[in-house]
C-alpha cells in the first residue's frame, strides 16, 4: 500500500525529528533561546519520558496502520491537485483534527474519573519537551490520533477521496506544531497571530490546568469561553 507507507514514513520521520528535538534541549540547558518553563530538565526525566513517547507511537502507528487499510487504497488519490484544492483540504484537515481535540480533551478535564485514570498523565510532563505531545496515556494518545482518522474520512466525503499530499504534509505539520507548543519556545508572534494555538497558549493550559483546551487555533477557546485570560500575556 504505496499511501501507508509514505505516511508510516513520516511518522517515522517525524518522531526521530521530536526525539532529536527533545535531546538537544535536554542536553544544551544553557540555551539561549527563553524558554516559559523555568524548572530545569534532568538526562532520567528525559529517560522515562521515551518510554511512554515511544509506546504511544508504536501504538498510534498500528492504529493509523489499521485504519488506513480498512478505508481501503482506493479512496487514497495520488493525482495532483490545484494549490487552492490542497490549501482548503489542507484547512479542512487541521479544523476538524482540533475539533476532535478540543472536545476530547475538554471531556478529559470535565470527567473526573477521565482526568485521574487517563488524562493527568500527561499533565505530569512538568516542564514538558517537545516529545511529550506523546507523553499521554495510551488510550488519550490514541483517542487524539483519531482525529487524523476522522479528517481523512472527512476528506473522502468531500471529494470523493483522501488526497497523499494532503494527508502527507499535515502529518508532518501536525507533529511540527505538537513539537512546539510543548517546546516552551513562543515562536509565533501572538500579537499578530493570537488565532493561532501557540506553545504560550499550550503553557497556561498546564499551567493551570483548566481551558485552553483546542491545540490548532484559538478561536473555540472563545467562542466556548474557555479562553484563559492572563494579564501577563
Ligand atoms: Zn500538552
Ligand atoms: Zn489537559
Amino acid at each position: 500500500m504505496n499511501a501507508l507507507f509514505l505516511l508510516m514514513s513520516i511518522f517515522v520521520f517525524s518522531f526521530l525529528l521530536a526525539f532529536g528535538v527533545s535531546y538537544l534541549i535536554v542536553k544544551k540547558e544553557d540555551i539561549k533561546l527563553k524558554r516559559l518553563y523555568t524548572k530545569r530538565f534532568t538526562f532520567a526525566m528525559f529517560v522515562y519520558r521515551c518510554r511512554l513517547a515511544i509506546k504511544n507511537f508504536i501504538l498510534i502507528s498500528i492504529l493509523t496502520t489499521i485504519s488506513l487499510y480498512v478505508i481501503g487504497d482506493s479512496f487514497f488519490s495520488f493525482a495532483s491537485i490545484s494549490f487552492w484544492k490542497f490549501s482548503f483540504l489542507f484547512f479542512v484537515m487541521v479544523a476538524v483534527d482540533d475539533v476532535w481535540f478540543y472536545f476530547i480533551h475538554r471531556l478529559m478535564h470535565i470527567n473526573r474519573f477521565l482526568y485521574r485514570k487517563i488524562h493527568s498523565v500527561h499533565h505530569r510532563a512538568v516542564p514538558p519537551i517537545p516529545m511529550d505531545y506523546l507523553f499521554a496515556h495510551p488510550i488519550e494518545a490514541m483517542g487524539a490520533a483519531f482525529g487524523l482518522i476522522i479528517g481523512v474520512i472527512v476528506l473522502i466525503l468531500i471529494s470523493g477521496n483522501a488526497s497523499i499530499y494532503v494527508l502527507a504534509v499535515y502529518s508532518f505539520y501536525r507533529t511540527i506544531h505538537e513539537l512546539a507548543v510543548h517546546s516552551g519556545f513562543q515562536i509565533i508572534p501572538e500579537k499578530y497571530l493570537g488565532w493561532i494555538g501557540s506553545s504560550h497558549h499550550h503553557f497556561k493550559h498546564h499551567k493551570y490546568h483548566k481551558g485552553n483546551y483546542a491545540s490548532a487555533f484559538t478561536y473555540l477557546d472563545k467562542i466556548f469561553g474557555t479562553e484563559i485570560k492572563e494579564k501577563s500575556s
